[in-house]
């Protein structure tokens, strides 16, 4: 319970809900604005897709961002938690053609879903409740080359990122080599840090076993821009 009403404090998200507070006009933003009018997460992703493609076309949308601004100081509701890299390349309301108050974007290098991580996501499904938690890996991901190139972290805190990505590299290796390495290893990052939000955080497993939230994998390819879904390997319900 402390921990949850420091992280309310944290990230500025009091308790008043949209509706008491925010004037009617204001919801044309968005038709889901309350949690109860979410829309479903396959709705979401599609958004999230459609998105993503006027970014490819270079049509991303002209937004008010100071109405928006104003808007959210009542409330949040975004519609997706994404976990992404924290890449320079690879913003998620950019490439996702997203605004304020859209997405809860928890960033951590190689998207690994430590213990931070996996608590900002839980508050997002326990207090937000979006319906779609996104998992994003992207080409040429950094951190999940240092894990392939085996080398020695200069630090405890970069061993710890590589640590996290260690069980794709090995899973990766059983199959590619080479150039194929390190993007069978980004996709297996992927799979990987979706499996660890499973196994590691009770709410979101329980979120999503009563169909509360749909966790998708995906990758961002840097030269054109998209966002494509990781077919789910064979055997795996995700
Ligand atoms: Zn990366």
């Amino acid at each position: 319970m402390t921990r949850i009403l420091c992280l309310s404090l944290m990230l500025s998200l009091a308790s008043v809900t949209v509706a008491q507070t925010a004037p009617a006009v204001q919801a044309q933003h968005s038709s889901h604005a309350a949690s109860h009018a979410a829309p479903s997460a396959a709705e979401v992703w599609q958004s999230l897709m459609a998105g993503n493609q006027r970014f490819v076309a270079g049509k991303s949308q002209a937004r008010d961002l100071v109405s928006l601004r104003r808007k959210l100081v009542s409330g949040q509701s975004p519609k997706a938690i994404i976990l992404s890299c924290s890449d320079s390349r690879v913003g998620p309301e950019l490439i996702f053609d997203q605004s304020l108050g859209d997405i809860f974007v928890v960033r951590t290098a190689g998207n690994v879903a430590d213990k931070v991580a996996l608590g900002s996501m839980e508050y997002a499904v326990e207090h937000l409740h979006s319906p779609l938690l996104v998992v994003l890996g992207h080409q040429k991901c950094g951190a999940v080359n240092a894990a392939c190139s085996g080398e020695k972290m200069p630090s405890q805190n970069l061993d710890a990122i590589v640590e996290k990505i260690n069980p794709a590299v090995v899973q990766a290796k059983s199959y590619a080599h080479g150039d194929d390495l390190v993007e069978s290893a980004i996709k297996e990052n992927v799979r990987q840090s979706a499996k660890d939000i499973l196994a590691n955080s009770a709410i979101i497993r329980d979120a999503v076993n009563s169909g509360k939230v749909t966790v998708i994998e995906a990758e961002y390819e840097l030269e054109t821009g998209r966002v494509e879904q990781l077919q789910a390997p064979a055997g795996d319900h995700n």
